[in-house]
């Protein structure tokens, strides 16, 4: 193998937040770069070289991308396996199709996982409303059910049982009658991430976990290191570590996972990406997960995951954005940076949405709970 150097042409499938952010960690170490993205003002086109414009499924477009470009990468896993395919005529693309294939449908990656003997929740795949109702009883009656493909941010997921009367009917139409998982809902203690990084010469290494807070399915806020105990960090980083190199992952792959109040260790699922748990990582670690992704990709020697000091951040939404009868507001950015120690990373996202999105606050501190606090004063000021 030899590495790609700067100077070469790297191409991002997406130009959401996680490609621009990829980017400009590509621009510092003097790489060119070119995305592909449906939304031809998408958040990456103001640090990139060059946008095209391609849904996820246009695979002349990802060809066209490819074709200027010395490896290709991606920032979201819903783009299609013909693009992929189409891309790798031209150079390699990294993560390959053969992982994706797995990973961008969940009864796939939860089949995956349950062959390799990773440790899961109760679930089921579902093919129809009826298995839907059934799966529901059979997993006691709480149940998230998630489309087998094209979710995130708790998008195309379904909660049941608790408490509000959303029946599988329902459940099954509201998530356009396809096929999903269903997974018994689990009374959690909390969730951490490990992000783990490989490359083509087989080097590989993964950065100290990551706790991850969540509300409505959306992460809010997320700090470096997670501070759990030893052993349970240890499982952590084995089970994700054995997760990337039996899916031969080539670039980053994060591993999202459950605590349960019984001690067991969940995964949750897979995201063959930079992922919002690690962005604290660019303040926390001697190297961030995007330029981790950069050298992984491109072959290169992995940098150093160690922590230098705890940081956290917390993530923006529209709903910020938006006043209290759906004006426009601007939130007050100066008042949160008055406080020691955060910084304010936007994603030049034109229109705020409840629930998009918009761009992460971070703090470091003297200890990770120090930094939450921190990242959450500030964003109280907003
Ligand atoms: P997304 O792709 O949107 O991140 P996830 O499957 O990770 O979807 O779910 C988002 C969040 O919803 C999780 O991080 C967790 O907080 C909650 N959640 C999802 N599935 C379960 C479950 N089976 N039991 C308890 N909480 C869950
Ligand atoms: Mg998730």
């Amino acid at each position: 193998m030899t590495a790609i150097l700067p100077g070469a042409t790297i191409g991002i499938l997406g130009g959401g937040q996680l490609g621009r952010m990829m980017a400009m960690a590509a621009r510092s170490l003097g790489y060119r770069i070119q995305v592909m993205d449906p939304d031809p003002s998408c958040p990456a086109r103001f640090v990139v070289d060059a946008c095209f414009e391609g849904g996820w499924d246009d695979a002349r477009v990802a060809a066209d991308l490819s074709r200027g470009c010395d490896v290709v990468t991606l920032e979201i896993e819903q783009v299609s396996i013909a693009c992929l395919e189409a891309a790798a005529k031209y150079a390699p693309v990294r993560p390959g199709a053969g992982p994706m294939r797995i990973i961008q449908d969940r009864i796939l990656q939860k089949k995956w996982l349950a062959e390799h003997r990773a440790p899961l929740g109760a679930w089921r795949a579902v093919e129809s409303e009826a298995e839907l109702a059934e799966a529901i009883v059979a997993l006691g009656g709480k149940a998230f059910v998630k489309s087998a493909r094209g979710g995130y941010d708790g998008r195309s997921q379904v909660k049941i049982g608790f408490g509000d009367a959303t029946a599988a009917a329902d459940a099954w139409r509201l998530l356009g009658g396809k096929p999903c998982v269903a997974e018994k809902a689990l009374d959690l203690d909390r969730e951490i991430s490990v992000m783990v990084a490989r490359a083509p010469n087989g080097e590989a290494k993964s950065f100290p976990s990551a706790l991850n807070h969540h509300e409505n399915q959306i992460l809010e806020w997320s700090v470096i290191p997670s501070s759990v105990p030893v052993d349970l960090e240890k499982r952590a980083q084995k089970l994700a570590c054995d997760i990337a190199a039996g899916l031969g992952i080539e670039g980053l792959l994060a591993v999202e996972m459950f605590v349960t109040k019984t001690g067991d260790l969940l995964v949750n699922e897979l995201a063959p990406r930079p992922h919002n748990s690690y962005h604290a990582s660019e303040l926390a670690c001697v190297t961030s997960q995007f330029e981790q992704a950069v050298r992984a990709v491109c072959d290169l020697p992995l940098g150093d995951v160690s922590v230098v000091q705890p940081a956290a951040i917390a993530n923006l939404l529209g709903d910020l954005w938006l006043g209290p009868d759906g004006e426009s507001r601007e939130p007050r950015f100066d008042r949160a940076l008055a406080i020691q120690g955060v910084s304010l990373h936007l994603y030049e996202k034109h229109k705020p949405r409840k629930g998009r999105k918009m761009g992460h606050l971070a703090a470091v501190g003297k200890t990770p709970d120090e930094a939450v606090e921190r990242v959450m004063a500030a964003k109280e000021l907003l």
